[in-house]
């Protein structure tokens, strides 16, 4: 049997070893924030945020935030169908009601040209997933907010080292949040980030995430309000400064990666994979191969043939609106139509060459058969 390629795995090497030792012999007492304090300070640096709260889950940063901007029971949020549930679930818990639109076809983000007939007096913001890594149009989507008073979220859990027109995912919206699972290009095995450049909002969200209590409140636990407990631990943080002191070697990795891929596969006709057009720069956290329908190539065909080889296949996201809970939208044509003939192909910073031949061979099989 042929080693198993895994679709995606993290990077540690001894930095981030001998920081999260660190953190665990001496980062206690006094010095229980100080890993934490410099993961923010770093990813701000790194990102041009004014302002970041480290958090557990990209899930929590969107919690808070969403509830920050005054997201509550009754109202809506407006999102792209194809995503993970994480973008949408953060919606629900605030009572509110995702309203799932399609995507544009060569970035698999949310169609711009959808939201506005979307929008309802109810509407109380627009979240923006920079799918993959690809980057979301944040020009029209940012006119659109504006021009109903809206903010715009970016969802950017996909997207470090992805830019629009110079500016880092998650710094051009109302806020950013980004994710540190395991799968993510910078993990903290578990984590996220909250980021934005509105020092309200940042107070607001800061308040929440200490359970309610205000920085400027004099009385010991005595909070204000209801708040959250979505916190990084330092040890996790320590973890995240390695990451960090290395961020630019992984989203070059990342991008060497997409790279090798595209030099390959474009060979065959009919393949599309994720777009950076002009003024963007894609962080291509998850490498993706869209079939055009006339190649007869099916998903189906696709992961049979990769775990004949050993490989790792990872379905393209299907509609929210398709799942259990959900009510299904097949009017959201683009949504519906990409994912059964498409696939994630595996993409690590120690994924070799000879892997990705692996892929590239097992990808090329399927397109000849
Ligand atoms: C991974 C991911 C999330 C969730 O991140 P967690 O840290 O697991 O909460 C949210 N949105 C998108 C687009 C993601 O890819």
């Amino acid at each position: 049997m042929k080693s198993r390629i895994l679709y995606t795995k993290p990077s540690i090497t001894e930095r981030e070893v001998e920081y999260a030792t660190d953190a665990a012999r001496n980062g206690w007492g006094d010095r229980c924030y100080e890993y934490i304090f410099q993961f923010e300070k770093k990813f701000r640096e790194f990102t041009g945020a004014n302002y970041a709260i480290a958090t557990s889950s990209c899930t929590g940063a969107l919690h808070m935030g969403l509830a920050a901007l005054g997201v509550s029971y009754g109202d809506e949020v407006v999102l792209a169908d194809t995503n993970w549930i994480a973008s949408a679930a953060p919606i629900t818990y605030l009572g509110a009601k995702p309203v799932f639109v399609d995507i544009l076809p060569d970035t698999w983000c949310i169609d711009p040209g959808q939201i506005e007939a979307a929008i309802t007096p109810r509407t109380k913001a627009i979240v923006a997933v920079h799918l993959y890594g690809n980057l979301c149009e944040m020009d029209r989507l940012l006119e659109i907010g504006e021009k109903h008073g809206i903010p715009v979220i970016e969802d950017s859990a996909e997207a470090i080292g992805s830019y629009w027109k110079g500016h880092h995912a998650g710094t051009l919206g109302a806020f950013g949040a980004f994710s540190f699972h395991g799968t993510k290009t910078l993990t903290t095995g578990e984590g996220g980030m909250f980021i934005t450049q509105d020092r309200t909002l940042y107070e607001k969200v800061l308040t929440l995430s200490n359970h309610g209590r205000a920085a400027g409140q004099p009385k010991q636990f005595w909070p204000d309000m209801i708040g959250f407990k979505y916190k990084m631990s330092n040890i996790q943080a320590a973890i995240g400064c390695g990451q960090m002191d290395r961020i630019e070697d992984l989203i070059s990795r990342k991008r060497e990666v997409f790279a090798y891929y595209q030099k390959h596969l474009s060979e065959m006709a009919g393949i599309s994979m994720n777009p950076e057009k002009a003024g963007t720069t894609n962080g291509y956290w998850m490498p993706t191969a869209v079939f055009a329908p006339e190649t007869g190539i099916t998903r189906e065909r696709l992961l049979e043939r990769f775990k004949a080889e050993n490989i790792d296949g990872r379905v393209f996201f299907h509609p929210l609106s398709s799942l259990p809970m959900f009510c299904p939208q097949p009017e959201n044509r683009i949504s519906y139509d990409i994912p059964a003939r498409a696939i994630n192909l595996p993409s690590y910073h120690d994924l070799t060459s000879a892997d990705q031949d692996r892929v590239i061979d097992a990808v090329k099989f399927v397109y000849q058969e």
